[in-house]
C-alpha cells in the first residue's frame, strides 16, 4: 500500500532539462493515504490509512514526481493547500516553512 497521495498541477510545465511540456505529479501525505490521483477541488478522502484528521485550512508539503519524459528531479517542494478537505492549490513552494512536516494545520 502506498503511503502517499498524488495531486496534479493543472498547469503544464517545462521540464528544465529536456524542455518537454509536461504535466506534473505532486505527492502528499495528508488524508486516506492510498495513491489516489486527485485534481484542484476534488475533497479529500478518508477512513483507511489516515494521517492528520480533517481541518478547515492545511498545507500540506508536496513533493513532485520526476519529469515523465527524462526522468529529471526537480528538487524542489510544492505546496498543496487544503481548504474545507477541499483541495484548493498547487503550486511550487515559495518558503520551507513546513519543510520538516508532511503538513500544518493553519486553522482547525
Ligand atoms: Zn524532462
Amino acid at each position: 500500500m502506498s503511503a502517499f497521495n498524488v495531486v496534479v498541477v493543472p498547469e503544464a510545465e517545462i521540464c528544465p532539462r529536456c524542455g518537454s511540456e509536461i504535466t506534473r505529479e505532486v505527492q502528499f501525505k495528508y488524508g486516506d493515504r492510498r495513491a489516489y490521483r486527485y485534481a484542484i477541488g476534488d475533497a479529500l478522502r478518508w477512513g483507511g490509512n489516515d494521517l492528520g484528521v480533517p481541518a478547515r485550512l492545511v498545507r500540506v508539503q508536496g513533493y513532485p514526481e520526476v519529469c515523465p519524459v527524462c526522468g529529471f528531479d526537480p528538487g524542489t517542494v510544492y505546496d498543496v493547500v487544503i481548504r474545507d478537505n477541499v483541495i484548493a492549490s498547487v503550486a511550487l513552494g515559495t518558503s520551507t516553512l513546513c519543510a520538516a512536516e508532511d503538513f500544518v494545520v493553519v486553522e482547525r
